[in-house]
């Protein structure tokens, strides 16, 4: 138990409707009997139930207040836990948060109340994490997704690996301390295969595309040349004005963007300037972002206009982007199509699936391109794990359990394999927390709040 008390303001700061100020430790009921001065007659704190009052600072009310009281070990932290709600503006959460630390609390770092309810065993590392997904998510998958792990599910997975990888160290130490009763090859023949597959178990669940996507959605991008229709399939898209439409090439000088949800995933899209060799400056930088985004997105979609044979500029776009996963968008097909544009797409060879016809001023075969950026985005809210850091350190332990059953199937000694299966399980640990380092603690809530 921390003998420290902490503080922070819980919601975020600027004018609000309500402030709350969170408190945590052993000091915290000591700090609001200060500081709060009841409205009606009843003076002592009932564990978890709101009071009215005022907060009065030397004397001076600073503002009226609900505030509640819950009692170790009944808390977010398993310490004492006081929440006070005050009107939400600077001026008044800053004198009393000023008064709170007067009275002996320490201001709380990021993270630092739900490091605490791990440090005293409320919950795992992966719930702890949980909470500072929920708190982000930017879509409904995510937000469920979060949820499921804060309610463990992370932690029965890697439990479920632990207890099947224990069992399997226990048959290896049997083999190691009585080789007369237990045949090594025979052993081997059992525990080897039961290894890989546990290994495989922990792969299937490591789908970091999908965490990238849970996590801040599916980024796509539109590219083109010039007039093709990319600002027009922005605003088809998300079916309001957000870029300007124009029929002068080249007026769409920034990256415009905007978002939308698909089944609770939230899809990015990205207009970008026309990628072509412009002396004008503020149209150069335009050029510039649009690389930069049309290099880091999920998904790019290039648009060309049916009713112009393609030119170099198209192409150079087309190289630019080639390898990556494009989609390839045949826009203003309410127009006729340049018969140089036919001849054109047959000299391209581009797979049938990664074409799509359409016309964005109309809206004809706008659904269809919904549902493909639906299917890219995929499920990632079903995985098992949805967060990179679990699963860099499941890879590991999968690459772990590989070496050791690879190891026993090449006879080598068993006490190498059973290195390997300790590192496999401790790796394991570090997911949940079971087996945690100061470093990494600081590492997983450096990225929270204050106040969270
Ligand atoms: P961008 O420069 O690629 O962003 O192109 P815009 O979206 O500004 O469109 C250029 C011109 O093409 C505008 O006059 C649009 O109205 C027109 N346009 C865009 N999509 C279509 C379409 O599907 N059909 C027709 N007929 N015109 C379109």
């Amino acid at each position: 138990m921390n003998t420290s008390t902490i503080a922070a303001l819980a919601t975020p700061p600027g004018k609000g409707g309500l402030a709350v100020i969170r408190i945590s430790g052993p000091q915290a009921v000591h700090i609001l009997s200060k500081l709060f001065v009841p409205a009606g007659k009843k003076t002592a704190f009932a564990d978890r139930s709101m009071m009215y009052g005022h907060i009065v600072i030397n004397g001076q009310p600073v503002d009226e207040c609900m505030t509640v009281v819950m009692r170790a070990p009944s808390s977010y932290t398993r310490e004492d836990v006081v929440e006070i709600q005050v009107h939400g503006g600077e001026q008044v959460v800053t004198s009393i948060l000023h008064a709170v630390f007067n009275c002996g609390a320490e201001a709380a770092k990021p993270g630092e109340f739900t490091r605490r309810a791990f440090e005293n065993g409320r919950i795992d590392l992966s719930q702890a994490e949980a909470v500072m997904q929920l708190i982000s998510a930017t879509g409904q998958q995510a937000a469920d997704a979060a949820l499921r792990q804060l309610q463990g599910g992370t932690l029965r997975f890697v439990k479920d690996a632990q207890k099947q990888l224990i069992s399997l160290m226990a048959g290896v130490t049997a083999a190691i301390d009585y080789p007369e009763e237990i045949e090594e090859d025979e052993a081997v023949g059992v525990i080897a295969p039961d290894l890989l597959k546990l290994s495989d178990k922990l792969l299937a669940a490591c789908d970091e595309r999908g965490a990238a996507v849970l996590e801040e959605g599916l980024r796509v991008v539109i590219c083109g040349k010039p007039n093709a229709g990319k600002s027009s399939l922005l605003n088809a898209l998300l079916m309001e004005e957000r870029a300007i439409v124009t029929d002068i090439p080249g007026t769409t000088r920034d990256t415009v963007e905007g978002s939308i949800q698909m089944d609770g995933i939230r899809i990015h899209l990205k207009d970008t300037a026309g990628i072509r060799d412009s002396k004008e400056t503020v149209e150069q930088i335009g050029v510039g972002r649009a690389r930069e985004a049309i290099k880091s997105a999920d998904l790019r979609l290039m648009v060309l206009d049916i009713g112009q044979e393609p030119d170099l500029e198209d192409e150079a776009i087309l190289q630019l982007i080639a390898g990556m996963d494009n989609l390839y968008i045949f826009n203003k097909s309410d127009l006729p199509e340049h018969p140089g544009f036919a001849n054109w797409l047959l000299k391209q060879q581009l797979p049938e699936h990664v074409t799509m016809t359409l016309s964005a001023q109309s809206g004809i075969g706008l659904d269809a391109l919904r549902a493909r950026l639906r299917a890219a985005a995929g499920n990632p809210g079903q995985n098992t794990l949805t967060l990179v850091r679990h699963m860099k350190l499941a890879r590991k332990a999968a690459e772990a359990l590989r070496r050791a059953a690879q190891a026993m199937q090449n006879s080598l000694p068993l006490d190498l394999c059973a290195v390997d299966l300790n590192e496999a399980l401790a790796l394991l640990g570090e997911i949940t927390g079971d087996n945690f380092s100061e470093a990494l603690l600081d590492e997983v809530f450096a990225t929270f709040c204050v106040g969270k």
